[in-house]
């Protein structure tokens, strides 16, 4: 369907018609997806994680939109990713997941950013500048509860409580990350719950966040006071096995560059990984991996099913590996003469969505986002 102009709201990248793919990327329905998780979580505060470029649909964009939906408190991975989100935004609390590198807290307090203090070392590094620069900005201190990769243990946690470091380091947050959400049932989750119970108790009136995406439908227990939804807010099912409750926000086209036919027995592609099993249409379009097309979304003889196309209006398969510029697509099912040289196929959209890319491709929808391409022309719609 074509967009009406007058939702287009930005533009980046090479002309439409010069590029190897359209991607359009919907900020009405990351709003709504935000909205959406905020309802839920209420009384909760809802706040969004941007890190990655958000998710690789562009910081700026992203980050613009959530803060008009309500948003007040973003999480960004690296201290220059906070460094530009703050350029755009000065009001929004914006907390640094990866902690404070060596030598870095001036930059924090520089730019008004907050780390995510993950370790003691970090804490000290932390309260020592505060002292020493006589800063007052705060921080989140992240305590492991069952992930073992960023925070302090638990005992860590319960010894500073005891010598009110939190006051000295200006914690206004204290942080857990889950690490099977998405698989409710799994006995982690409940184990991380109980455990961030008793660290709450250790932090009386402490703010607290726990939840990201699939945790804030583990329900109300998992909630707190804040909760970081990243993946979710870009269209990704938060509740695997389950209906996706949250809205696309990603469609992805590529360009016929030219259509072949092929007979029984020839291969197609690089490995003549794949032979035409019937006199058949090939596609080729211009997206590959180097465009954030995974090279394991492709097909091969024993194994046929890779990434879906749509041709007009008919499902398709691609043919062979992918290549790091381009694709090909078995379109021997559409009519006479569909595609043409120029015209567009749809790779990702709300019925081939991100979660089934991914899952053809051997992967999850966060490294699909992060990996779309560079060299697309991005179409921002509202
Ligand atoms: C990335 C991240 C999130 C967001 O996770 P999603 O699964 O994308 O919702 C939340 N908290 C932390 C600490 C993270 O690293």
């Amino acid at each position: 369907m074509p967009i009406e102009p007058r939702t287009i709201v930005e533009t980046s990248g090479p002309p439409a018609a010069e590029a190897g793919g359209v991607l359009t990327i919907d900020l009405a329905a990351i709003a709504a997806n935000w909205r959406a998780l905020s309802e839920r979580a209420a009384p909760a505060e809802c706040g969004a994680v941007v890190k990655a470029d958000g998710y690789g649909l562009g910081l700026e964009p992203v980050a613009r939109t959530l803060r008009a939906a309500g948003c007040r408190t973003f999480f960004v991975a690296q201290l220059a990713e906070g460094r530009r989100l703050r350029m755009h935004d000065r009001e929004s609390a914006i907390y640094v997941l990866n902690g404070l590198l060596p030598g870095t807290a001036a930059a924090y307090a520089a730019h008004d950013l907050r780390p995510v203090l993950g370790s003691v070392a970090e804490v000290n590094e932390w309260i020592a500048f505060r002292a020493s620069a006589d800063w007052r900005g705060g921080a989140a201190m992240h305590v492991d509860t069952g992930m073992n990769r960023l925070g302090l243990t638990f005992r860590e946690a319960a010894a500073l409580a005891e010598r009110d470091v939190a006051v000295r380091a200006g914690v206004d947050l204290l942080m857990s990350h889950f690490a099977v959400s998405e698989d409710a049932a799994h006995p982690l989750n409940a184990r991380q719950m109980g455990l961030f119970r008793d660290l709450r108790a250790l932090y009386p009136g402490l703010r607290a966040s726990l939840a990201n995406s699939s945790g804030i439908f583990l329900g109300p227990d998992a909630h707190h006071d804040l909760v970081r939804p990243g993946v979710a807010l870009y269209g990704a099912n938060p509740t695997p096995g389950h209906a996706n409750p949250m809205r696309a926000c990603v469609r992805l086209e590529a360009r016929v560059v030219q259509v072949r036919a092929v007979t029984e027995g020839d291969t197609v592609g690089y490995g003549a990984a794949w032979t035409a099993r019937r006199p058949s249409r090939i596609a080729v379009v211009a997206a590959g991996y180097a465009d954030g097309f995974l090279r394991s979304a492709g097909a091969t003889d024993r194994r046929r099913e890779g990434a879906d196309a749509t041709v007009a209006g008919r499902r398709c398969l691609v043919a062979g590996r992918i290549s790091m510029d381009l694709l090909a697509i078995d379109v021997t099912d559409c009519d006479e003469g569909v595609p043409r040289r120029g015209d567009l196929v749809t790779l990702i959209d709300d019925d081939i969505g991100i979660d089934q890319v991914a899952d053809r491709a051997g992967t999850i929808a966060y490294e699909i986002l992060t990996s779309l391409g560079r060299r697309y022309a991005r179409v921002y719609r509202k």
